[in-house]
């Protein structure tokens, strides 16, 4: 047993588990996933909110008057919270109409100043953009303000390369288990520069696949709206390097969601959509590859009880259930 000082010293080395039941007779392989809802904020961005934090800190960068103030979809912004409440800096998360109420009451819990952008248009208007312009219009007017800047800060995917990808090469040294392919989800492109970077210097031959919603254009095609809350942009952010990724699949949230409510009735797990989607191509390109294929899961579905795992709320987005996803039992009085 170790002694955790706080809470952040809980962050990382999350589990990796083997996937019993998911993949179907014929596509049947070693699926394994990296549950990064075991970070205390159940999210893979506690690790770069508290990398960024850490060597802000370091270079003097924060001082006792510092206000951390970022945009993000939600889960930065919960990592940013935890790290700020631990650390006693004011901070403010701008997030977007899209991010779902369990973020936001979670956000309100931690004690985060929420900024909330909204928009009258229907489809794929870039709110993300909207949320960094408004973030650097703030940093004009205030002073003692420290902006992580996810989308370009090198500690972030330095978190990934020095942590997520060292535990993944740890494991495979330790249990004998390689790995043939590694799927990932992308946004800021946080996770899979730096996972990509470390695994390609432990071997090469490994493959990197990237998975983004359908309508989001990290990986080219059309720009178009999506409901998965998280992965891709319309725009490229600085911290995505393509150097190590040798594919990019685009997922559509009608494949990304019945993969969550499916993974949760077979394994037993509960995820986001992003993990939907990497674990739904993950399965289809499982022919593709001889050995062990490891997903990685950015976060659980306990923040996505009301849309994902919500029959009505599918429904009324035009998401249709498989059969076999839909969950029959009812409460008994
Ligand atoms: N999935 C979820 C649920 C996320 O919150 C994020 C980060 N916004 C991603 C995927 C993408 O990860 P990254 O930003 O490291 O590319």
């Amino acid at each position: 047993m170790i002694v955790y000082n706080d809470i952040l010293e809980t962050i990382g080395n999350t589990p990796i588990v083997k996937v019993n039941k998911l993949p179907e007779e014929g596509k049947r392989k070693n699926i394994f996933v990296k549950l990064e809802c075991f970070n205390p904020g159940r999210s893979v961005k506690d690790r770069i909110a508290l990398n960024i934090i850490d060597q802000a800190e370091k270079e003097n960068l924060l001082s006792n008057r510092s206000v951390i103030v970022e945009s993000s979809s939600g889960n930065t912004g919960i990592g940013l919270s935890m790290v700020s409440r631990v650390r006693d800096y004011p901070n403010v998360i701008v997030i977007d109409q899209n991010c779902p109420a369990e973020k936001i009451k979670i956000l309100k819990a931690l004690g985060a100043t929420i900024v909330m952008l909204t928009t009258d248009k229907k489809d794929s208007e870039d709110l993300t953009e909207r949320r960094i312009e408004f973030v650097n219009e703030v940093k004009k007017t205030m002073e003692n303000i420290f902006i992580p800047n996810q989308y370009e800060n090198r500690n972030a995917p330095i978190a990934h390369y020095l942590n997520t990808g060292e535990e993944i090469v740890r494991f495979m040294e330790e249990t004998g288990i390689r790995f043939d392919a590694i799927f990932l989800s992308v946004g800021t492109g946080g996770t899979i520069t730096g996972v990509s970077k470390k695994i390609k210097e432990y071997d090469s031959s490994i493959k990197i696949i990237g998975v983004e919603p359908e309508g989001s254009t990290l990986f080219g095609g059309e720009k178009g709206s999506y409901l998965q809350q998280g992965p891709g942009n319309y725009f490229k952010p600085k911290n995505l390097v393509y150097d190590h990724i040798d594919q990019g699949i685009k997922v559509s949230d009608q494949d990304a969601f019945n993969m969550c409510r499916k993974f949760a009735l077979k394994e037993g797990v509960l995820v986001g959509g992003s993990s939907g989607g990497v674990l739904y191509t993950a399965v289809e390109m499982s022919r593709q590859f001889e050995g062990n294929i490891l997903c990685i899961l950015p976060d659980g579905g306990e923040k996505y009880l009301d849309s994902i795992y919500s029959d009505e709320w599918l429904r009324n987005n035009g998401i249709t259930l498989d059969k076999e996803n839909e969950n029959p039992i009812q409460i008994l009085n």
